[in-house]
């Protein structure tokens, strides 16, 4: 099976707030990435060609990669759009409603610490310009430890909201923090979502879940030559992949401390 890198940035700046720097990618280094991209021969595609190929429509490209970015910072409307423009490279954007500048103005909110977000204006200028707008719910909880009403809420509602600002459907979601159940991906596929991605840290294929798309996340402290292997596709498995015991043991953990009202964070090591 074809391995397909679907790259999982977030914020890409000079200046990130603390909580975010370990996830964040300076703009010379992304522009790095980018030529990286390009010159090792892969073809970036959108994520709705993965789909199609998913769902056994035309074949990708020989070697084809999709880019992403979560939570929706304002950098990637003042950074990330002009040098995908340049290039002329598609990307799905995953906006989480509740974090939309400026905070406060919905009464779902966020989870997430203070940074500067886009604002609704920006978002649809991108969406507008060709860029895939996706939902990351509406405060960016860890969805397999919230039930009933409020996972539905964070899964439908964020949908609900998201088109309403577009005028259009939208179809792709990404799980904050990248944890999902089977119970979630049932939510997700019943509120209309056609294709959420993970993160996990593993190449996707035409073989991968659509509904739990694995993605290869870019951190600061992903070095060159970690990237350089990825754009080959070499040091990472590729989908599909079973859930293994320790992300069914994790998520147990991780329900256990969220029930006694001490959430724990950080993605699972599997
Ligand atoms: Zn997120």
């Amino acid at each position: 099976m074809k391995a397909v890198p679907v790259f999982l940035y977030h914020s890409v700046s000079d200046n990130p707030p603390s909580w975010i720097a370990p996830y964040t990618v300076a703009p010379r280094v992304f522009r790095e990435q980018l030529d990286r991209i390009a010159d090792s021969g892969l073809s970036v595609v959108p994520l709705r060609r993965l789909l199609a190929a998913i769902h056994g429509g035309p074949p990708l490209p020989e070697r084809a990669a999709v880019l992403t970015f979560d939570d929706g910072f304002a950098d990637f409307y003042w950074t990330v759009a002009p040098l995908l423009s340049d290039r002329g490279l598609p990307a799905t954007l995953y906006v989480t409603v509740g974090a939309v500048h400026p905070p406060g103005g919905h009464p779902s909110g966020s989870l997430l610490p203070p940074a500067p977000m886009l604002n609704w204006r920006q978002i649809s200028t991108l969406d507008a310009t060709g860029v895939e707008i996706g939902g990351h719910s509406q405060t960016h909880p860890q969805l397999d430890t919230v039930y009933g009403q409020k996972c539905a809420d964070e899964i439908s509602g964020c949908k609900q909201r998201l088109e309403e600002a577009l005028g259009h459907e939208a179809t792709a979601f990404a799980y904050p923090h990248g944890y999902s159940s089977p119970a979630v991906l049932r939510r997700v596929r019943e509120a209309g979502w056609t294709s959420a991605t993970a993160v996990e840290n593993k190449f996707s294929s035409a073989a991968d879940n659509p509904l739990r798309i694995c993605r290869l996340m870019v951190r600061s402290d992903t070095s060159e030559q970690t990237f350089q292997n990825w754009t080959r596709g070499l040091g990472a498995r590729v989908a599909p992949i079973s859930e293994s015991l320790y992300t069914r043991y994790w998520r147990g953990y991780r329900r256990l401390r969220a029930a006694i009202g001490s959430p724990v964070g950080g993605p699972p090591q599997s």
